[in-house]
């Protein structure tokens, strides 16, 4: 029978552990833990994803302070406006929602968070210090299916995991984090020839693609790790999980699997922040 890797799970136990350790801190007559967030426009998948956020502060009993931009804002206002969260004491984690509109360069902006707020480890210092085994927050998708991995007990060193995906917020840190663990990686992207090949001598597979069930089950070797950090609104990740789940040692969820666990690995690394601000860490 395949472990199901139970991102719900997981991010329920896990919330009550942070609404102990926020507690601990109100007792102290500390400030509560403020996570900023900041929405550029009026994207509707985006203002979902801040106000998932907002509420899983709130569930853990931190605070979220909610920044809303029009978005004719111009890179050097929105990189003003993160200079200020980073300035402020009272806020421990800033978050950019992403993507943020086309004129707007992204990349400056991530790389304008002060580093000890960078709790949804986005900025090129943080990835650069994760990649090298130093303190860093992890970027949340990754690092959340690392903790998931962890859990579970799922076995890395040696194994052969294949990363389809080589964005800077998912499939480039998902490489370096199981490299960190001792899996011998292979990155494959869209430029990549013979992927069902490479991809059937996966342990593990990760997808991250975007694209619906894009990765093909019968792709996928017997008794593999199976990773979907897809989400699609037909309810479906970016890989064909019915045809392998059975075949699977272990499987994510689509739903339930990765994504409650990148909102509750910015949770835990908001309060960790907090926790290191306060000296408590
Ligand atoms: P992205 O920035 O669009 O990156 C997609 C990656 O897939 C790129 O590296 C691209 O390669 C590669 N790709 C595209 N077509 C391909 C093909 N035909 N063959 C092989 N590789 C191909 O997406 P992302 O932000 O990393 O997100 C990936 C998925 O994860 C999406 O389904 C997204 O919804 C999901 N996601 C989930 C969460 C969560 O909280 N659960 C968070 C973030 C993302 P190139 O680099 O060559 O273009």
């Amino acid at each position: 029978m395949a472990i199901v890797l139970d991102g719900k799970k997981l991010s329920l136990k896990s919330e009550k552990d942070f609404s102990k350790r926020v507690e601990k801190i109100k007792a102290k007559n500390h400030p509560t833990p403020i996570l900023a967030t900041i929405l550029v426009g009026n994207d509707p998948a985006s203002a979902t994803y801040v106000k998932m956020k907002g509420n899983a502060c709130k569930r853990v009993g931190m605070d979220s302070l909610k920044v809303e931009l029009d978005e004719t804002i111009n890179t050097a206002e929105l990189i003003n406006k993160i200079e200020e969260l980073n300035a402020n004491e009272d806020v421990h984690g800033i978050l950019l929602q992403h993507p943020v509109p086309e004129h707007i360069d992204e990349r400056s902006c991530f790389d304008a968070i002060d580093i000890k707020k960078d709790v949804d480890g986005v900025t090129s210092l943080g990835f650069g210090r994760m990649s090298m085994q130093e303190k860093a927050y992890g970027s949340c998708t990754p690092y959340g299916i690392m903790r998931l991995l962890k859990e579970y007990k799922i076995p890395l060193e040696g194994k052969s995991a294949v990363v389809v995906g080589r964005s800077p917020i998912l499939g480039k840190p998902m490489a370096m984090m199981l490299l960190n663990e001792n899996a011998t990686v292979t990155i494959c992207h869209s430029r990549t020839k013979n992927l069902p090949k490479i991809i059937s001598t996966a342990d593990i597979i990760v997808g991250a693609v975007g694209i619906p069930k894009f990765i093909k089950s019968d792709w996928i070797k017997d008794n593999a790790v199976v990773v979907d950090a897809g989400y699609h609104p037909e309810k479906c990740g970016d890989i064909d999980l019915e045809g392998v789940i059975s075949r699977s040692s272990a499987y994510t969820p689509v739903p339930g699997g990765v994504g409650p666990m990148t909102i509750n690995t910015l949770i835990m690394q908001t309060l960790e922040s907090c926790e290191a601000h306060l000296g408590l860490d």
